[in-house]
């Protein structure tokens, strides 16, 4: 299947859940996940109508938005992955939102860097207490966006979480979904309504939920190209 065929039926489908949950058409913005896969199919995307795209290290982030520039084609790019405070620089320059602020840390070496570029950022939740995925503790998130709110540069845009793979996603989008509802009954994160939820496997159960994000990578491009090859 091509890629634009691909991005037609996602768009179909999104529609169809936006419709299934009584949601307007078009409060779900679909950001192509675009990381490893080869320039020519993000071009291909880009063609047929994709404006948001997913990377989830610096590296890919620089490589795609810097092929994007060259070949003088505007985009936004969405920082996914786990963000280290040595590559915040990078990641400023190149992303209109970051979805992987999870520490107080990281959230003020964005700060320092951003002076008044205010750049979006979510909370990332650890939906289902990994130890190998990042995020902040369910227990721990509000007092984090507060502080969050509060620095310079940066706009506290919502909160991000992925739940644990292999089990029925609804309950830790429906825990999303409650957090964020209060998260945005407070002062501080009263425009902090965006809900970045839903891959491939389980996008339209996170439309459901509630999400304004979906982040899909392979119900558009395919699989991804096996670590090593060259694209
Ligand atoms: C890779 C990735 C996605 C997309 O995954 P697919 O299953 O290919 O849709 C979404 N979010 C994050 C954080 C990712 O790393």
């Amino acid at each position: 299947m091509s890629v634009a065929t691909n991005l037609d039926a996602v768009r179909a489908r999104i529609l169809a859940a936006e419709q299934a949950a009584g949601r307007p058409a078009g409060s779900v913005r679909l950001i192509a996940v675009s990381k490893e896969q080869p320039i020519d199919r993000v071009f291909a995307a880009h063609d047929h109508g994709a404006t948001d795209f997913g990377e989830n290290t610096a590296q890919g982030l620089v490589e795609k938005a810097e092929a994007f520039a060259r070949a003088g084609r505007e985009a936004r790019f969405h920082f996914i992955g786990r963000l280290q405070r040595n590559k915040v620089n990078t990641v400023l320059r190149h992303a209109a939102m970051v979805h992987s602020v999870d520490r107080i840390e990281v959230a003020e070496a964005l700060s320092k860097r951003s002076a008044d570029a205010r750049l979006r950022v979510l909370l990332q939740v650890n939906l289902g207490r990994e130890a190998q995925k990042g995020g902040v503790e369910v227990e721990a998130a509000v007092g984090l966006a507060r502080q969050v709110a509060g620095l310079p540069g940066l706009e506290l845009a919502g909160l991000m979480g992925i739940p644990p793979a292999d089990v029925d996603p609804s309950p830790f989008f429906a825990a999303l979904a409650e957090l964020s509802r209060a998260l945005v009954a407070t002062p501080e994160g009263a425009r902090a309504t965006e809900l970045s939820m839903g891959m491939t496997q389980d996008f339209e159960i996170a439309i459901r939920h509630g999400a304004t994000l979906v982040r899909v990578g392979t119900a558009i491009f395919g699989d991804r190209p096996p670590h090593g090859a060259v694209g």
